[in-house]
């Protein structure tokens, strides 16, 4: 039997605008979105929905139309909240592009979600003008979009040049979504691989993100010792990328909901990190086990005062409880754990936020959802057993942009979503993640989708065939590669000069620091379908001597 949450909420049938304005009203001008190395530069909601209206104005005077897609491709900064909203006013559909991606990888997002307008940063213009001029996509319908106004460059304008005035902003409503259509009318497509194959777009609904927003609430505020009077003031760090699921859900969505005041940091480095900690007096981060990696094990964490620090919720990789425990105890600090996906709007899997946990679970299932656990032979596995989990419930995806092919095979015949992590839970309903058995190789919380680097590799010429797996390491895991090479170049090809050629075409998180070792043959079963589970066992061997 499914084990279903024993958590129910109301989640308000409502397109994300009215939710989190509800009747329009204006909201509170206390600043929410705040630059925090430049805390002067801040947004409070009142501002951030009159920005949106004003984009929302802008872009459906530019002809766009319910349903057209709107990338931003920009390093976090206040007003990429603005983008989110603003593009959900239009009735149009947002989409991030990573800012650290090469110009093919640009170019993959623009022509698969078919985006009519981009919003750059203009410091990204380096690797955006080539890809959108490869795209072959009108300079008309870039903008360059900063939190300062820019000069127009190489004829790409500002985006304030674009969007409606205050005034007209004022006698403008969006196009409130209501009933049914909140669940089937897609607001946001982040990028995946999923179980297999290509990075895809995920078509995320109204209701999912309103859904994904209410469940964290809830399970962040479940088994807490405060009352709603006696709550004490957060203050967050807003540095999970926005483009990310992750980022979009706490940055922009609960902090909008519950009036949290979220410091934005344009690029992540450690220090800095630390430095806005202390300055800002910052008690909860959303973060990935890596910075929790760092604050283990690097030096400068007791150069910093971080007492202000309550909580830290982890998700988007695996995290031992062994590290889980060391940050608890180093920083003084709560270690709470959080599971999901992108296909999953965020999360579905909470631990719940007031209990001091430390055994490396992922909690419990999220309100108004459901889990079953399915053996490798099909099989539906209890307490104790391992399984692929599988899961239902309001923040479940509507399925992949313009691919019904992998939308199919992405749910099962009762409809649950196929996630490719295996778990085990417990009498009480914890879950564990104990394995992944998709492709999906996880650097530094971001995804990296083996058959796209295999895709890449086989373009380059002396390459005859080529596998990708994960080199599992302690607290990590890095894409390796194992390469045939054509007959010609054995022995005179090295592994740097494949190294260097791939550098060039894709985001650093996707290299492959997990080495590259030429081998005779891809092990294939007889179908030509690359034996993954072979690759894991060499990896495995090989992460010994690494
Ligand atoms: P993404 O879609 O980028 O959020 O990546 C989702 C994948 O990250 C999941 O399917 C898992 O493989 C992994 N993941 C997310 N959260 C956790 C967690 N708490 N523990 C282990 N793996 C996780």
């Amino acid at each position: 039997m499914p084990q279903h949450s024993p958590f129910k909420i109301e989640i308000p049938a409502k397109d994300i605008l009215s939710y989190l304005f509800p009747e329009n009203k204006e909201s509170s001008d206390q600043p929410i979105w705040i630059d925090a190395a430049e805390p002067d530069r801040s947004l409070s909601p009142k501002q951030l929905l009159q920005w949106s209206k004003r984009l929302g104005v802008g872009l459906q005077k530019l002809g766009m139309h319910e349903g057209d897609v709107v990338m931003t491709f920009a390093t976090n900064h206040i007003f990429v909240p603005v983008a989110y909203l603003g593009v959900s006013a239009s009735g149009c559909i947002f989409s991030g592009c990573n800012p650290a991606y090469s110009v093919s990888e640009i170019v993959y997002q623009v022509e698969n979600t078919g985006a009519k307008v981009i919003l750059v940063d203009p410091a990204l213009l380096g690797s955006a003008l080539p890809a959108i001029d490869k795209a072959r996509f009108p300079r008309d319908k870039v903008f360059l979009f900063n939190d300062v106004e820019c000069q127009t460059t190489q004829g790409i304008r500002d985006w304030r040049s674009m969007i409606g005035s205050p005034d007209e902003a004022k006698h403008w409503t969006w196009r409130a979504i209501n009933g049914d259509a909140c669940a089937t009318t897609t607001a946001v497509i982040n990028y995946s691989s999923g179980t297999t194959g290509l990075p895809k777009g995920v078509m995320i609904s109204h209701q999912n993100v309103i859904a994904n927003i209410e469940q964290s609430i809830y399970m962040r505020d479940l088994e807490q010792d405060y009352t709603p009077k006696t709550k004490p003031t957060e203050r967050w760090l807003g540095f999970l990328p926005l483009y990310h699921a992750y980022g979009q859900l706490w940055s922009i969505g609960a902090a909008c909901k519950l009036l949290t005041p979220c410091f934005f940091m344009r690029t992540f480095s450690f220090s800095s990190f630390l430095c806005h900690i202390q300055t800002h007096r910052i008690t909860h981060i959303q973060t990935a086990p890596p910075v929790l990696v760092m604050l283990a094990k690097r030096p400068e964490t007791v150069s910093y005062d971080i007492s202000s620090l309550v909580n830290i919720l982890c998700g988007a990789a695996p995290l031992s409880a062994e590290l889980q425990n060391e940050v608890s105890t180093k920083c003084n600090v709560q270690v709470v754990q959080t599971w999901g996906m992108t296909e999953l709007t965020c999360s579905m899997l909470h631990v719940p936020g007031g209990l001091d946990d430390r055994s490396g679970s992922v909690g419990h299932i999220d309100p108004n959802a459901s889990v079953k656990l399915i053996s490798d032979d099909g099989r539906e596995v209890g307490v104790g057993e391992r399984g692929e989990v599988l899961v239902k419930g309001p923040n479940v995806c509507l399925g992949y942009w313009r691919n019904a092919q992998a939308t199919r095979e992405l749910f099962d015949d009762d409809g649950y979503m196929r996630t490719g992590d295996v778990a085990v839970r417990n009498e009480r309903g914890w879950y564990w993640i104990v394995d992944r058995k998709k492709e999906l190789i996880k650097v530094k919380g971001f995804q990296v989708a083996p058959a796209e680097l295999e895709a890449l590799l086989l373009e380059h010429p002396d390459v005859a065939d080529a596998a990708v797996c994960a080199l599992q390491l302690d607290h990590e895991e890095l894409p390796r590669g194992y390469l045939v090479l054509q007959e010609n170049v054995k022995g005179r090809m090295t592994e740097e000069d494949i190294h260097t050629w791939l550098n060039q075409r894709v985001a650093k998180h996707k290299r492959l620091l997990g080495g590259i070792q030429f081998i005779n043959e891809v092990p294939k079963s007889p179908s030509g379908k690359i034996q993954r589970k072979v690759l894991k066992e060499w990896a495995a061997k090989d992460a010994h001597d690494f």
